[in-house]
């Protein structure tokens, strides 16, 4: 313990493209190979509501475009990423939050990667959809303070009652089962056809069984599967 140091570089710069199911401990995981790698993670909606904020011509573009309920291009994500990789922060590498979101800007990003001389590695979450929705289906949340337990990893005291207030607990709206397993269907059929496509064409997907182990031994193991990419 403590041996290993906390921070390690890529060898050369790769795009991490991380794919998880909610519940599957994503946004933790990304947040451990910010700190771990030092790269920035490139979220493609933050950069959009940050054009629209600012007011700029692509900004106002976007603003448009949703007014008309169609997406924003693929065309005008992509030319936001490629903007957003050759800031100084991210000549190492990154990690893309949100993005590719279909197979065509998947292969759009492919292609804009080997034209800075990026490589790639896709890692997916593997997750039991039985284990998540039994863990989120046990969240109770307290109305009144807004404290979150669990009846299986973090009960109250008593059951159903808050610790702190003595409030009867509730479900929320979220972690109701039938919204849980929408939300899980809509997951797997967004990213299944990404995944099939990346399967084809890199020989970098890592696939990590995320569900049942605590997050620290999850991350150890994404670990261990990065590193021939990387050095102390
Ligand atoms: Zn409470």
């Amino acid at each position: 313990m403590g041996e290993e140091p906390a921070t390690a570089r890529l060898t050369r710069p790769t795009a991490i493209i991380l794919f998880g199911s909610p519940g599957s401990g994503k946004g933790t995981q990304s947040k451990y190979l910010v700190e771990w790698l030092r790269i920035p993670q490139i979220s493609t909606g933050d950069m959009l509501r940050e054009h629209i904020r600012a007011g700029d011509a692509i900004g106002l573009a976007i603003q448009e475009r949703m007014r008309a309920g169609s997406l924003v291009s693929d065309e005008l994500v992509n030319q936001l990423v490629l903007e957003r990789i050759h800031k100084p922060d991210a000549t190492g590498g990154f990690i893309f939050d949100g993005y590719p979101r279909t197979p065509a800007q998947a292969e759009a990003m492919l292609r804009l990667l080997s034209g800075v001389g990026a490589g790639e590695v896709v890692i997916h979450l593997i997750v039991d959809y039985n284990v998540i929705i039994a863990r989120i289906s046990g969240r109770r949340a307290c109305p009144k303070c807004g404290t979150l337990y669990n009846c299986v990893s973090r009960p109250p005291k008593v059951e159903g009652v808050c610790d702190l207030d003595g409030a009867p607990l509730v479900i929320r709206d979220d972690d109701r089962e039938e919204v849980v397993r929408e939300r899980l269907a809509q997951y797997e059929r967004q990213t299944q056809p990404l995944i099939e496509f990346f399967r084809a064409v890199t020989d970098r997907l890592i696939e990590v069984d995320a569900s049942r182990d605590r997050p620290e031994a999850v991350f150890e193991r994404i670990k261990s599967e990065l590193k021939d990419l990387v050095r102390a």
